[in-house]
């Protein structure tokens, strides 16, 4: 069997051989380690293999996981469904959420960030296959959101997240250049409507790719991969 330190090496490999092949800086690829279901024990052990980003999608476990390892080179990720009841939580132990997909939630990771940290780096989640039972916001209604969380202090939107319908004839390559095409043109209308508002939205962040489909990702130009399997072994 394979050991952590393996996978995680072999899965760092593939990147920067997925990055090459796509004529991309390795360096713009940020690996972000799934780490939900797995032990806080195997997150210290990541950590000190050189893992900064961990993302998790279930709060109270993260929490536990984040205090455990009490480690403030680490970066928390927030991948999961949001409800209302969770977000202050969410705003005070994570820097980054990708899975923003109501004004609702973000007016209150907004009000409920804490002062004394930087403002909470935002995605979009984006529902790409248009799937009634995924989460996200519809293409249709990606900009009002955007416009929405740019103007909120607090939050700092860096790009959208999509997680696509698996399709196995191209990876999913279609929706990754679908994601890809929408944040650039966001990139165009929030440049020009907050010009004058004196916040500017960063939108350098690709958050798409899972263990089966992140080398389809990293062509289309992702930024964040979102990877689990592929480094811990099969979920139980
Ligand atoms: C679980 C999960 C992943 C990781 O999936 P793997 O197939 O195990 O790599 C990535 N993104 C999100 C949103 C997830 O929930």
């Amino acid at each position: 069997m394979e050991t952590l330190s393996q996978r995680y090496f072999q899965v760092v490999d593939r990147i920067r051989i997925d990055c090459e092949a796509a004529g991309r800086d390795p360096n713009t690829v940020h690996l972000l380690a799934v780490s939900k279901t797995r032990s806080a024990a195997d997150v210290c052990a990541l950590a000190t293999l050189g893992q900064r980003d961990f993302a998790e999608n279930y709060l109270q476990e993260a929490l536990d996981k984040i205090s455990t390892c009490a480690n403030d080179q680490l970066c928390w990720h927030f991948i999961g469904p949001i409800q209302s009841n969770k977000t202050r939580d969410i705003a005070t132990s994570f820097s980054w959420v990708h899975s923003v997909d109501r004004a609702k939630i973000a007016q209150r990771l907004n009000d409920q960030r804490p002062t004394h940290l930087p403002p909470l780096n935002i995605c979009i989640q984006v529902n790409i296959d248009d799937e009634d039972s995924k989460s996200g916001v519809s293409l249709l209604d990606v900009t009002a959101l955007a416009e929405h969380i740019a103007n909120l202090p607090r939050l700092q939107l860096r790009g959208l997240m999509a997680i696509p319908r698996a399709d196995s004839d191209d990876n999913n390559r279609a929706a990754f250049d679908k994601l890809a095409m929408t944040l650039s043109s966001l990139r165009h209308t929030i440049a020009i409507s907050d010009v004058d508002k004196g916040k500017v939205a960063l939108l350098d962040t690709l958050s798409m790719g899972m263990s089966g489909d992140f080398g389809s990702a990293i062509a289309a130009g992702a930024t964040h991969v979102r990877i689990g399997t592929a480094l811990f072994g099969p979920r139980q």
